[in-house]
């Protein structure tokens, strides 16, 4: 297969390499808005050959993956769409879908359009983030499935499949209510951590001397790039405000607790808390 990947990052370079190394894509052509990020894609191996024009990238692939952020996404993959023939398959990587879905709902190539979202990912952004192994025994969730064509769902679970990744379909709006309990609140609190430690913890040395295996996983997020996640809770606001609220909620309770010594009450919270040992090991 040829295969043309259109945002040359993490993601779309991660495919790219899981993609050469199941012997999946002949060939690897990479378009980006950074030249720079094409030619570091072009170095490390990710792509064979750099477009920056994407109607001649499109062309010759027989899948194209759009992996831009999703404010992006709005425009690059309908563009794409415009030019892809019956015989092309597209997908998306995004991590929103109902926008995204609603814009090329009306789209005449709709039916050649496959939304996925690989649950995969690290807190670093750029080509050089980029690793082969980002997909295997991970989950892809495929979106609104009924209105993609029999034959481009059948080589997009095909493909998934071989990489290997667990194959999970779910209707768009569930899945941003989902991946803003899963994915999205927990950056968000990521971040205020980072944003809370930064602010009351003067001295930069200590933090670094006393950050112990906890802090450091429970801050990991807190990385990631704002030109990724802003888009992301524009697009799934309404979600995450709905579990930001959720989560407010609980840490108001423990401030409570812990204002009026209630021991016993923090300890049950903490017990229910340990529940969910039932769902993640
Ligand atoms: P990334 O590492 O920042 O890569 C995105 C690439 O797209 C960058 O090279 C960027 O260039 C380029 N780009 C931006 N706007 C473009 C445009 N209009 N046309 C062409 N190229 C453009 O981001 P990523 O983490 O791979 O994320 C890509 C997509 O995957 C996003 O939609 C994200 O929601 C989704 N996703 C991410 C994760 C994760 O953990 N990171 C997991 C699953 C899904 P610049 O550097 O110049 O902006």
């Amino acid at each position: 297969m040829i295969v043309t990947i259109i945002g040359v990052g993490l993601i779309g370079g991660s495919l790219a390499l899981s993609l050469k190394q199941q012997g999946l894509a002949a060939r690897v052509i990479g378009v980006d808005r950074s030249p720079e990020n094409l030619r570091k894609a072009q170095d490390l191996g990710l792509i064979d050959k750099a477009h920056k024009d994407l109607a001649a990238a499109v062309a010759p692939a027989d899948l194209v993956v759009v992996a831009v952020p999703m404010d992006a996404m709005l425009t690059v993959l309908p563009a794409v769409l415009d030019l892809v023939t019956e015989r092309q398959v597209v997908i998306d990587v995004g991590s929103t879908k109902a926008a995204l879905l609603a814009a090329v709902q009306a789209h005449p190539r709709r039916a050649r359009f496959v939304a996925v979202h690989p649950m995969a990912g690290t807190e670093y952004s750029g080509p050089e983030a980029a690793v082969p192994e980002l997909f295997a025994g991970r989950t892809l969730v495929i979106c609104d499935a009924a209105g993609s064509a029999p034959d481009a769902l059948q080589l997009v679970e095909t493909l998934f499949h071989q990489l290997p990744m667990r194959l999970v379909h779910l209707a768009a709006a569930d899945h941003d209510v989902h991946t803003a309990y899963v994915s999205h609140i927990s950056h968000i609190t990521s971040f205020a951590l980072a944003l809370t430690v930064l602010e009351k913890e003067k001295e930069e040395q200590r933090i670094f001397e006393l950050a112990s295996g906890g802090f450091a996983s429970t801050v990991r997020l807190a990385k990631s790039s704002p030109a990724m996640w802003v888009p992301i809770f524009r697009q799934n606001r309404l979600n995450v405000l709905d579990v930001l609220d959720e989560h407010l909620h609980q840490l108001q309770r423990m401030r409570e607790l812990l204002q009026q010594e209630d021991y016993a009450a923090f300890a049950a919270l903490i017990e229910q808390a340990n529940h969910i040992r039932r769902i993640i090991k």
